[in-house]
């Protein structure tokens, strides 16, 4: 039967022709859905699935470039300082939180070396700060090696070998690029797709972006596989730097005696079956890399 167009037909087309036409002739939803469209579009385009070259894992980041999470982390660091007191200003502690960082970051370079990988593809500017706050017990890595550690934290500690523990973890969520991993599966809610161009952006940059990169790492919960993994990588750099890698332990020790005081769970607590499974875990991990090197991959 041959088509013909008229007035009646059109009215159909548009009020009773199913749900595709409901849905085409309702300029309001044909926006939403356009916006959708838009959003996934740009998910799709923020994100990138790669082989993290230290762990040797293939995994969905954020696309970004080390230089770019270097900068987004760089121009975060006043604002992390300023919610912790301040960053410690006391040279002596200064230069030796830095010494205890080098340690373990010349450990890395020759884990690299050994595992034959080109040093430039982990070419982040690592930098440590203590933080004044005498409260609040916590670690934090911003993206690209911004690494912190609060003074409530640091006197708990009861040797170097556990500071070591501490800051081994969170260059270990560094090296395995889990800021990147986080942004990129929560960057379609929470408005970071826009962090690129915060890291793009010399100097200021936006400071409500900058304030929603700070807030996600002090809140950000890390799963289980993530703080296992920057576990790994810890014990990895302890050993190979000459540390006690049973010292984790102690940290976690510390950490879990500071609960029960109303305080949020420090990041490396954050997420865990704690503490025997962790424990136990650690155990199993630092057997693993004594027995086969410190620049092992862990098949887990
Ligand atoms: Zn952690």
């Amino acid at each position: 039967m041959p088509y013909h167009p008229s007035p009646q037909g059109s009215r159909q087309a548009r009020t009773g022709g199913g749900l595709l036409g409901m849905l085409l002739g309702n300029p309001r939803i044909l926006m939403a859905l356009g916006l959708v469209l838009f959003a996934l579009i740009k998910y799709n385009t923020t994100t990138v699935k790669q082989e993290n070259p230290f762990t040797g894992r293939i995994v969905t980041v954020q696309d970004m470039t080390p230089e770019q999470e270097t900068a987004l982390g760089l121009q975060s660091v006043p604002e992390m300082a300023q919610q912790f007191g301040g960053a410690v200003r006391d040279p002596l502690l200064r230069s030796k939180i830095n010494e205890i960082g080098q340690r373990l970051l010349d450990a890395k370079e020759r884990i690299v070396t050994q595992r034959g990988k080109q040093e430039a593809e982990f070419d982040y500017k690592f930098q440590f700060h203590v933080l004044a706050d005498k409260e609040t017990i916590n670690a934090f890595a911003l993206p690209g090696g911004q690494i912190f550690i609060t003074m409530a934290l640091l006197s708990k500690l009861p040797n170097e070998d556990a500071v070591a523990g501490v800051i081994g973890h969170e260059i270990g969520h560094v090296l395995a690029r889990h800021s990147m991993q986080q942004m990129a599966k929560s960057g379609l809610l929470s408005g970071l797709v826009n962090a690129a161009v915060v890291a793009t952006s010399d100097g200021t940059g936006n400071s409500s972006q900058i304030a929603q990169v700070v807030g996600q790492v002090v809140q950000t919960k890390y799963g289980r596989e993530h703080e296992s993994e920057s576990d790994r990588i810890g014990i990895q750099l302890m050993l190979e730097a000459g540390y006690k890698p049973e010292e984790l332990l102690s940290v976690m020790k510390v950490l879990a005696e500071s609960m029960g005081k109303g305080q949020r769970p420090p990041e490396i607590l954050s997420s865990h079956p704690f503490p025997e499974t962790r424990a136990e875990q650690i155990d199993v991990y630092i057997e693993f890399f004594r027995k086969n090197g410190p620049a092992a991959e862990w098949k887990g």
